[in-house]
């Protein structure tokens, strides 16, 4: 092993690593963790020195080797925790998973605006990426709830925000860590509910299903597509009321009260039982993009019908999602699982998915597999 001033370095050139897509795969030059802004600098710098890229990782949940390198890989959970709960503000280290903020943060009655379906990814990775949530029609992206930064970027730390070198806090949100390395972020946070009503509301139609999320007013709204049993597509919209006053929203079939915490968490037993088969592990060729409103419930259409539930996998999950600006992200999040559509057919459909995303005027959710 090199010595790199003992500042957490381990040599790896031998492993072959992957991410959540798991069909990409990279052998790092060596894994470095650094545990400060400091350390952080010294290792890009050595990386530069050796002539090698140095590419952060936070928990590897992108889906196409976005966080892979046969460079220096930077695990970022070197720089994992919660250092303050302020009045309105969190500030954590970049490696800290949104699981981590919400524990932190929940005691205090906050929550930040923003979470991502799945807890267990970082900070840093998500702001990296944009971000999108069931409150995103709202509060925009995560990136868009950040308050300040500290970012290696040029050789040194320093810290942005909109009000200080906003050029960089621009080009670091949504950057896939190609204009910096993001150490550190203030968050902004909000009152957390105690409890919320989960709305349960079928759709006729893909336009159905947008016509529903841009109607109802909840604080949180989600819609999936999903087998129907006489075959074809059924449609969902999920509205989550926050608080106990709220009466469901017109359509609705059934509703659940959940605590906020157990809500935030929803995926964790479908997580464990996916894990438990296997299915976790698999590839997952993901399709994700973004569409003008006008013309999502074409492409969605459009892309069903060539569609079936063998192409999407046994655990695969169709979603739609509304966004602030009238944007819409499609979501064909695929398991290669057996006896379905191979690893190929996958991402040759989401290259088809692209194809027509761009061709309305779309364009591709960064951390998917469709590149
Ligand atoms: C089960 C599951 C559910 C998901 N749900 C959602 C969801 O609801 N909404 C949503 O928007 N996304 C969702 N995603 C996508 C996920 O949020 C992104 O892939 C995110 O980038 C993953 O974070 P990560 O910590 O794993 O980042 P990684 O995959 O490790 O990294 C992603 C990118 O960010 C860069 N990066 C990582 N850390 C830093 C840093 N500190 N500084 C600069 N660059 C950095 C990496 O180099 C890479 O380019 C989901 C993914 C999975 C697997």
């Amino acid at each position: 092993m090199r010595d790199f001033g003992g500042i957490g370095m381990r040599d790896r050139g031998s492993i072959r690593m992957r991410d959540f897509g798991g069909i990409v795969l990279r052998s790092p030059a060596r894994v470095v963790r650094p545990r400060s802004a400091a350390e952080v600098v010294d290792a890009v710098r050595e990386a530069a020195a050796d002539g090698l890229d140095a590419v952060p990782r936070g928990l590897g949940h992108s889906t196409f080797g976005q966080s892979l390198t046969t460079g220096v890989s930077l695990d970022m959970r070197g720089l994992a925790g919660v250092r303050e709960v302020g009045g309105r503000h969190a500030a954590v280290g970049a490696g800290t998973s949104w699981r981590e903020v919400l524990a932190a943060t929940l005691p205090h009655g906050l929550t930040p605006p923003v979470l991502t379906d799945h807890l267990d990814v970082t900070v840093g990775g998500t702001v990296s990426a944009g971000g999108i949530g069931g409150t995103s029609h709202v509060h925009g992206t995560q990136a868009d709830n950040v308050l300040a930064l500290e970012v290696v970027a040029g050789g040194r730390a320093v810290t942005c925000s909109p009000a200080e070198r906003p050029e960089l806090f621009d080009a670091v949100r949504g950057g896939l860590g190609g204009h910096g390395v993001i150490t550190a972020a203030t968050l902004r946070l909000v009152p957390a509910p105690e409890r919320v009503l989960s709305c349960t509301i079928p759709c006729r139609s893909a336009g159905d299903l947008l016509r529903v999320q841009r109607e109802v007013r909840a604080e949180h709204i989600s819609g999936q597509v999903k087998p129907s049993e006489g075959g074809g597509w059924r449609f969902e919209a999920k509205a989550v009321l926050y608080g106990d006053g709220g009466a469901p929203p017109p359509g609705t079939a059934e509703t659940e009260r959940l605590a906020y915490a157990d809500f935030a968490d929803r995926m964790r037993p479908d997580v464990a039982e996916l894990v438990a088969l296997g299915e976790w592990a698999r590839p997952h060729p993901w399709g994700m993009v973004f569409l003008p409103a006008p013309r999502a419930a074409a492409v969605i259409g459009a892309t069903l019908a060539e569609m079936a539930p063998d192409d999407l996998g046994l655990s695969g999950v169709i979603l739609v999602k509304a966004l602030r600006d009238g944007t819409v992200l499609f979501s064909v999040l695929r398991t290669a699982s057996p006896g379905c559509a191979s690893v190929a057919e996958m991402l040759a459909a989401n290259r088809r998915l692209l194809d027509r995303a761009r061709a309305a005027g779309g364009t591709r959710y960064a951390v998917d597999s469709t590149g």
